[in-house]
């Protein structure tokens, strides 16, 4: 099953990403979290991205997608994989087209911009895992910890109320025509047409998680 979670910073990608992997026991692959990582890392990728990063800007499409490329050759790809993140832009969308890779479903996850702020501002990331928490709407057991290790969780450096408008923008500009374009494909009908589902993220996680389940059941 290869799938993409389609939407704007704070949509809850990440989150229900972490349940659809859970579930369907294919990997996730979020290009956000693998440049942090580099970044973290101080690897030579690490600081090319980091600035970039920060500001909310996106990271060149040669980049990125020669990053997932690398990525979904490895061996847990071999039964599908999730793509949360990417493809942000219509060239890497393109590229994952001239490589032949087929995706079944698109699902657009799609919240308000007042409800992102509100969400990105109470983020707060274990970040060796990734694993999501929100200060008010999905908080941890302890505050400021994580469950599972009890290390102490972190606000990202992007989730600023400016750098949040910032990348909503750039959603806007940059991501959101990827609606059109893979809706475009599917009404093409050829045989590997995937499937686009919209489905509303503003709800509780479980109403989220219960839409994105019926699609991939299907
Ligand atoms: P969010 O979870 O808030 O949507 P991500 O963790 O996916 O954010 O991404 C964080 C940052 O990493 C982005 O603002 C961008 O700078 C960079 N990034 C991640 N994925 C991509 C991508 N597919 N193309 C370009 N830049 C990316
Ligand atoms: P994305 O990966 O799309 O940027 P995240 O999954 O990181 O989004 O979620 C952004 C923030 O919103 C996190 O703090 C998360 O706990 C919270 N969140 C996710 N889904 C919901 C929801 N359905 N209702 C309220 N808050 C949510």
């Amino acid at each position: 099953m290869r799938v993409i979670l389609l939407g704007p910073p704070g949509a809850g990608k990440g989150t229900q990403a972490k349940y659809i992997v859970d579930h369907f026991g294919i990997p996730q692959i979020s290009t956000g979290d693998m440049l942090r990582t580099a970044v973290k890392a101080g690897t030579d990728l690490g600081l090319r991205v980091q600035d970039i990063m920060t500001s909310g800007g996106l990271v060149s499409d040669k980049i990125i997608v020669e990053l997932v490329r690398e990525r979904i050759a490895l061996p847990d790809c071999a039964n599908g994989f999730l793509f949360d993140g990417f493809p942000r832009t219509i060239p890497q969308a393109k590229a994952m087209l001239a490589a032949e890779v087929d995706i079944e479903f698109i699902i657009e996850i799609s919240v308000s911009d007042d409800e992102v702020v509100a969400r990105l501002g109470g983020r707060r990331v274990h970040e060796g895992s990734g694993r999501i928490y929100h200060v008010i709407h999905n908080p941890p057991e302890i505050e400021g910890l994580d469950d599972q290790t009890g290390e102490r969780l972190i606000q990202r450096e992007d989730d600023q109320e400016n750098t949040i408008r910032k990348r909503l923008k750039v959603y806007r500009q940059q991501t959101k025509p990827l609606v059109a374009f893979y809706q475009g494909i599917t009404s093409e009908g050829s045989g590997k047409a995937p499937c686009f589902v919209s489905v509303e993220g503003t709800g509780a996680l479980d109403f989220v998680q219960h839409q994105i389940r019926e699609v991939l059941l299907r």
